[in-house]
């Protein structure tokens, strides 16, 4: 696939999430690519990206990881360190106190959650992504989450949440409540790594991955 084409599957994307609801059959854009390779593509392209001056100082973009059709979809803020040296999302400290969440709801990376994050490429020093770069990164989220048609999404930390749900209110509101993201259910929480610092989240944590999990129950016998 050529650049002008992929870009015109992601422009293709963006109009359909904000026109309508993301739909449970199978959507393609190119009738001759399935959508592992329309994933693997998108990931090729993130590889070698050089929409933002994140490019510059990264070591390894970080596409995502997981199966083609998770159950979860759990979207984070930017790739941290360890993340930029082995391109994989969460696997550092904060991604293996993450699998023990997701573990504690049997949800596990291997067989159905998806992992990513909104900016693909580390921010210097971790800072907070800026405005022109989540706009060019955003669309790659958006083609994955069409491609990928996960039944929920999670979403860790602040910012991952007001982006992802156009809102300037802080976690502690956002959490606890289902919230609708083009047609998917989507929970916010406390990004790990602020829960390890934090111990006094650990609680409303639990409270919202209970919420995902008697979600995903009821979406299973509905
Ligand atoms: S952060 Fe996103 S838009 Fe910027 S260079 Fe990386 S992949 Fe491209």
């Amino acid at each position: 696939m050529h650049d002008r084409q992929l870009w015109d599957l992601l422009y293709d994307v963006e109009e359909l999430l904000t026109q309508q609801e993301i739909s449970r059959e199978p959507w393609r854009v190119q009738p001759r690519m399935t959508r592992e390779q329309q994933l693997e593509q998108l990931a090729r392209e993130i590889a070698s990206c050089r929409r933002c001056s994140l490019s510059e100082g990264r070591h390894c973009s970080v596409p995502g990881q997981g199966p083609v059709d998770p159950e979860v979809m759990v979207v984070g803020e930017a790739p941290g360190s360890q993340e930029d040296q082995q391109g994989l999302p969460f696997v550092g400290a904060a991604g293996q106190y993450l699998d023990k969440w997701l573990a504690a709801i049997q949800l596990d990376r291997r067989s159905n959650v998806f992992i990513g994050n909104i900016i693909k490429c580390r921010p210097p020093n971790n800072r907070d992504p800026l405005p022109a770069e989540q706009d060019a990164c955003l669309p790659y989220l958006k083609a994955q989450t069409a491609l990928l048609k996960p039944k929920s999404i999670l979403c860790v930390g602040r910012i991952a949440a007001q982006i992802m749900l156009g809102s300037s209110d802080g976690i502690g509101r956002l959490r606890g409540t289902i919230h609708d993201y083009s047609g998917i259910p989507l929970v916010a929480t406390y990004h790990p790594s602020g829960v390890l610092r934090n111990p006094e989240y650990r609680r409303p944590v639990w409270d919202d991955l209970r919420l995902l999990r008697t979600l995903l129950d009821r979406q299973t016998h509905a």
